[in-house]
């Protein structure tokens, strides 16, 4: 499991990789927000500068609109007196009477020169140690700073004077006042939603005009500390200039000091600058948690995937690597571990390929469940013998085993270890007959695990069907023999275009008359040099590659082509026999592919057979269908090598042949008393079951009367005629009649 995770799985680099990117995240997250905050302080405090600069400077507006109003309306009052000449006291106070509430003066009175003052509603105040007083006759129209008023009620007062002159000399002073709290009213001091203040200084920091209760505290002691502070000083230039902060009680102050435009007055106007804040730090903890919660998400949503992910790998390491079946391991995983084998560790270890005989045959006679307990069987019994090696599944049956640094010798008795046991298992009737076909492969060399499977195979199938020998070494023989598999497979297409390959025919005779009776389709490869290669040693090759299919189409092909060349001579053609490989019997429309060759060149079906080998039965069911599909079409069907397969009476009644062909090996051992009783009831069973016979590999005028003696009457063999030429087979034909 720890290979396939370090080879497919999340290796620590990525794990690592994964956890360092969560971190970037968080970094880059806390950045942001560090980044998002100054930013977000930064223009709002912009925000408040502009809102307290524009707010001041209305205010300062304001102010100087409406003092200026009062102011020009004195002034009227002072150049209507003026013009009209110099009334009496009553008349002037009688005239300002009716302005007091028109103007919302406190009150109006005649301020005299020797600083006695007389108010409209008859009042007399003395004045005259007032500096507004002595100002005001000196010529200068002016507004005084708050002060209390005396006697009666107290009320913070601001007092407009305006003189009249005569003769360019004041003769009289008008006196307006107005309260200082109507300042406040028209002063909106209250903004940042409540949280600012204004008042009115002057250049000095002194306030002029009293916005709130003077006797309040916390407005006195701001005021005091203004003017205390040198620092909050008005800037001669406008503008931003006159924007502050300050720090007062340990808290911060924003502030801007606006120009009235009348004396040297000021309005001032400052924010608690954590009031102002506290909202947009709210706002920026929301902003924060909000992100944060969003970031833990987004690391929990991909932590989440990756262990999905990671679970979701697994699963499919487990579907790829594991045998369902077994539990355990496959070829798939044994690649891997290769992958990551040191190479002198390979060169030690041995690879064993191995499988059970026949065990289609015996999946479908015992059942497939039946099949599964073999296979576990099989698993079981290594695990038990072999406990130290490792084993994995390829395919079906196919077992793979590595085992390490084993010399020839000690793996050989391990492979014979497995067939004691399972022999032992047999003969006590633990398991069901069956028998097992190792191929060996030692790694010496060897860099690649697919060389050592197809090596290890091809030791196997030099046994596959031998009953006694049950393994083999892939050797330097089989190198050689693999080396040349591999040369003739390249030169196949080649031998193809270039009709390397040639039909020779060896007849069939009536060993009754000596007449040919038909003939066998034999394929040799004619190299350009003039030597041929025997179909033995490339038919196996072709088989395993699959080129054969190309080859039989392309016999069958020439085999039509030179009949019609026979009949167009006039020639009595005979039956021929082509050899169909038993790897055609896993193509799918194979017959119809005969049945359009036959019709392309016109030959009448039934001067054609099929031969399939005997061992191709047990492999495969569709043989029925293929052999009726042959019969349909009109054409023999001949069962080849009979006699070299173990179940040739279950295939010899399951199937539907025409002919049997009794195999060389059957006919070699004429004159062994036992084995000609055998062959006498073959040729019997044959003839009840009213099938044609045809003994191959004849070569004794011995064999050729024992077979006719008992009822066996056709003979293909060297007695008669090796396989010939087309034209040395035409000869021949001429002579000789059909049967
Ligand atoms: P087979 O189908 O059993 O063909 C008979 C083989 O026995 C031929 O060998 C033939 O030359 C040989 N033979 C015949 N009479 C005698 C005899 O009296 N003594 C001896 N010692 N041998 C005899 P060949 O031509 O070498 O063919 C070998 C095998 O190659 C064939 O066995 C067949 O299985 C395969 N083969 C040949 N041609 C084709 C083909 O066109 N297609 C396919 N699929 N297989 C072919
Ligand atoms: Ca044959
Ligand atoms: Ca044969």
């Amino acid at each position: 499991m720890k290979l396939i995770r370090n080879e497919i799985g999340f290796k620590k680099r990525t794990k690592v990789l994964i956890l360092v990117c969560a971190a970037i995240l968080i970094l880059a997250i806390s950045i942001l927000c560090i980044e998002i905050s100054k930013k977000t302080k930064q223009s709002i405090e912009n925000l408040v500068r502009d809102d307290i600069i524009s707010i001041s400077v209305q205010n300062a507006i304001i102010v100087r609109e409406e003092l200026g109003e009062k102011q020009r309306f004195l002034q009227a009052l002072v150049d209507d007196i003026r013009s009209n000449g110099f009334t009496t006291e009553q008349e002037i106070l009688k005239k300002l009477e009716v302005y007091i509430s028109h103007y919302n003066f406190y009150d109006i009175g005649i301020l005299y020169p020797n600083g006695i003052c007389h108010k409209v509603g008859g009042d007399v105040v003395d004045l005259s140690q007032k500096d507004y007083y002595k100002k005001s006759y000196q010529g200068g129209s002016l507004i005084t700073e708050s002060y209390l008023s005396e006697g009666g009620e107290e009320v913070q007062l601001n007092i407009l004077l305006a003189p009249i002159m005569f003769d360019g000399e004041v003769k009289l002073v008008l006196t307006a006042t107005y309260r200082s709290n109507d300042f406040a009213e028209l002063v909106n001091i209250k903004s940042f939603q409540s949280e600012g203040q204004s008042l009115i200084i002057d250049s000095e920091g002194k306030s002029v005009v009293t916005l709130q209760d003077y006797k309040n505290k916390e407005y006195s002691d701001m005021l005091n500390f203004i003017n205390s502070n040198s620092e909050l000083r008005p800037s001669e230039e406008s503008g931003e200039n006159n924007y502050f902060t300050f720090t007062y009680k340990g808290r911060e102050y924003l502030s801007y000091m606006a120009e009235i435009g009348i004396e040297d007055w000021y309005l001032m106007s400052y924010v608690d600058k954590q009031e102002v804040f506290s909202n947009v730090w709210d706002m920026e903890q929301n902003v924060i948690t909000h992100m944060v919660i969003s970031a833990a998400i987004i690391i929990l949503i991909l932590l989440i995937s990756l262990h999905v992910y990671h679970r979701y790998q697994r699963k499919i390491q487990s579907v790829v690597f594991y045998d369902e079946l077994l539990g355990e391991k496959n070829y798939e995983y044994l690649r891997l571990y290769f992958r990551n084998m040191k190479q002198e560790e390979r060169e030690q270890s041995t690879l064993m390929v191995f499988d059970i005989d026949r065990f289609k045959v015996l999946n479908l006679s015992y059942g497939r469940e039946k099949g599964d307990v073999l296979l576990q069987y099989v698993h079981d019994i290594f695990r038990e013998e072999l406990p130290e090696d490792q084993l994995f599944r390829n395919r079906s049956d196919h077992f793979v085993a590595l085992i390490k640094k084993a010399s020839k010798d000690e793996v050989e008795r391990k492979v014979k270890k497995l067939i004691w046991r399972l022999e032992t298992d047999i003969e006590e009737g633990r398991v069901v007959s069956f028998s097992l076909s190792f191929g060996i492969c030692q790694m010496q060399g060897i860099k690649d695990i697919r060389t050592a499977y197809t090596n290890a195979m091809i030791a196997k199938n030099t046994v596959k069907y031998n009953q006694i020998i049950k393994y083999a070494f892939f050797d330097d023989d089989l190198r050689a023999f693999s080396m040349q598999n591999q040369e003739m497979e390249a030169s196949f297409n080649h031998a193809i275009q270039n009709g390397e390959f040639h039909v020779f025919y060896q007849p069939k005779f009536d060993m009754r008359t000596g007449e040919v009776v038909g003939s066998e389709a034999l394929v040799r490869w004619v190299k350009p040099d003039g030597k041929i290669i025997s179909p033995a040693k490339f038919i196996p090759c072709f088989e395993s590659c699959g080129k054969i299919i190309q080859l039989d189409e392309t016999m069958l092909e020439m085999v039509c082509t030179q009949m019609k060349e026979m009949i167009s001579q006039g020639i009595d053609v005979k039956r021929v026999s082509v050899n169909l490989s038993r790897v055609h019997l896993k193509q799918p429309h194979i017959t119809q592919k005969i049945k359009n060759t036959i019709r392309r060149f016109d030959i009448n079906p039934s001067k054609l057979a099929f031969e399939i080998t005997e061992s191709a039965l047990q492999e495969n069911i569709t043989m029925k269908k293929i052999v009726k599909e042959l019969h349909d079409m009109g054409c023999r069907v001949d069962m080849d090598d009979y006699g070299t397969g173990i179940s040739s009476l279950y295939s010899l009644a399951n199937n539907d042949f025409d002919f049997i062909k009794l195999d060389k090996s059957f006919i070699d051992h004429i004159g062994d008393s036992k084995m000609e009783s055998v062959i006498k009831s073959t040729i019997d069973l044959a003839l009840r079951l009213n099938l044609g016979l045809v003994a191959e590999g004849v070569e004794t005028r011995e064999q050729v009367d024992f077979l006719m003696e008992n009822g066996c009457y056709y003979a293909q063999g060297y007695y008669y005629s090796k396989p010939i030429t087309k034209d040395e087979y035409m000869n021949l034909l001429k002579n000789t009649a059909d049967v």
